[in-house]
């Protein structure tokens, strides 16, 4: 670990810190946090830190209720917002304990992560990931509630030294790496109001965390430049949505030397790799209801908008599934497109990380690579060539995920059964709402 308890205890007393959040994550992706005052902060970091469980989504009943949190050390870090006041605030990202404080509690998607980690390593392999997160940017009202209206009209690229948008990315940028994020890229995405940060690939558990962090610190500052972040997969019909494309790679524990690299294997890649991509291509589908959870995630995995809708592999074209990007060596590596950044980051790595080593473990071949444009085809070609598609909506997830016992296995029951209940009741809830289009299809011709 980065830090001790001692270093700790320290920083936290140099700068001031009075106050500090202990933060955790649910099944659904949402961040839960109990702020503890610097009197107690040693005995969080005893893993003497008590909570009750019982109202947070999806963890557990009310006769079992009490849990300990658990910091990890490395996740040490100061709000660079809050620097400037008196009283500063720093954080801790936890695991969570049953309440005999040694069991790591099942609903934790950080220990349904861990375990997969623990498998892999089994293995001989480390897991690096590096997530694209793209989002919005909207304009508020004078209530301070979001607007639909985005905050500029740029694209691709684009850039405006007067776009409070590139200011709010700006800010952004430098307090992600006042955290210790090392920033590669940022810029305006394809859509009007649509921005991207990519932060350096790093392990997966380190990854997950960042992912986290990295919402709370967008939405944070866009609060601050007087807009709305939003993460949400496609906020605008018509124009593209939001993805979190996620870059996979396997590296060997005992050189450091990544396994999908081969220069004498087809396309430089290695069978490790081809075969991690058919395990991923083999449950995709059931992955889905994690990678792309919302009804509204639905509405972004159509053709047209750079976002897949088919189950194919490509190094060049952007309608696939996986993408290989072009570099080699250590950075070879396969693009997962079609996640979307309302998932749960540590639920969904669990899941790509065990499907491919699934694929590994009964040496899978993917289908050979299709390098044309998979919309372009007719609904018959798609059918002799067999090539399938995603699940088309939360319902068809959903019993994608029933079909597949590869998700209930490395789920948990715990966390599958609670996770899928309640997506059921979310698209029970979607069904049976109006709405503003079926009152334009239909108020007035019937
Ligand atoms: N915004 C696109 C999506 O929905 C991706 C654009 C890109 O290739 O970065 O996935
Ligand atoms: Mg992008
Ligand atoms: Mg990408």
């Amino acid at each position: 670990s980065k830090y001790t308890k001692e270093q700790i205890l320290k920083e936290a007393k140099e700068n001031g810190v009075e106050f500090i959040r202990l933060q955790f994550t649910d099944l659904f992706g949402i961040m839960k946090n109990v702020a503890i005052t610097f009197s107690q902060l040693e005995k969080a970091l005893d893993n003497d830190c008590m909570f009750d469980g019982s109202s947070i989504d999806g963890f557990v009943r009310i006769d079992e209720s009490d849990m300990y949190l658990h910091p990890d050390f490395d996740t040490w870090a100061i709000f660079p917002w809050r620097k400037h006041q008196n009283a500063q605030t720093a954080r801790l990202i936890c695991s969570v304990y049953k309440a005999d404080n040694v069991t790591p509690f099942e609903g934790d998607p950080r220990n349904v992560l861990q375990k997969v980690i623990d498998q892999a390593a089994e293995m001989g392999y480390g897991f690096n990931v590096g997530p694209e997160c793209e989002f919005f940017l909207f304009n508020t009202d004078e209530n301070g509630a979001p607007t639909l209206e985005t905050n500029d009209k740029a694209g691709y690229f684009d850039l405006n030294p007067i776009d409070t948008g590139s200011n709010c990315r700006r800010d952004i940028c430098l307090a992600l790496e006042e955290m210790g994020y090392t920033i590669e890229a940022s810029h305006h995405e394809v859509a009007k109001g649509q921005h991207e940060i990519d932060f350096q690939f790093g392990d997966v558990m380190t990854t997950a965390d960042r992912v986290m962090t990295f919402k709370h610190v967008v939405k944070t500052y866009a609060t601050k430049h007087g807009l709305h972040a939003t993460f949400m997969a496609k906020p605008i019909e018509g124009i593209n949505g939001s993805g979190m494309h996620t870059n996979m790679s396997l590296y060997d524990l005992k050189t450091g030397k990544n396994v999908f690299d081969d220069p004498d294997g087809e396309l430089g890649l290695s069978d490790t790799a081809y075969s991690f991509i058919a395990g991923i291509m083999a449950h995709i589908q059931g992955i889905a209801v994690v990678s792309n959870p919302t009804v509204n995630s639905y509405k972004r995995l159509v053709p047209g908008y750079e976002a897949p809708s088919y189950l194919v592999w490509s190094t060049s074209n952007r309608s696939c599934l996986v993408r290989i990007p072009a570099s080699r060596g250590k950075g070879t590596r396969v693009e997962l497109r079609c996640p979307d950044p309302t998932c749960n980051p540590y639920l969904e790595m669990a899941l790509c990380l065990a499907a491919g080593l699934d694929g590994i473990k009964k040496g899978l071949k993917p289908a050979p690579a299709y390098d044309e444009n998979v919309f372009a085809l007719s609904d018959e070609e798609l059918h002799t060539k067999g090539i399938q598609c995603l699940p088309g909506s939360l319902a068809e997830a959903i019993a994608a995920a029933e079909a597949d016992p590869f998700i209930k296995e490395t789920l948990g029951n715990h966390v599958y059964s609670n996770y899928i209940s309640g997506k059921k009741a979310e698209w029970d809830s979607y069904k049976t709402s109006v709405s503003q289009w079926e009152i334009n299809h239909y108020m007035i011709n019937y």
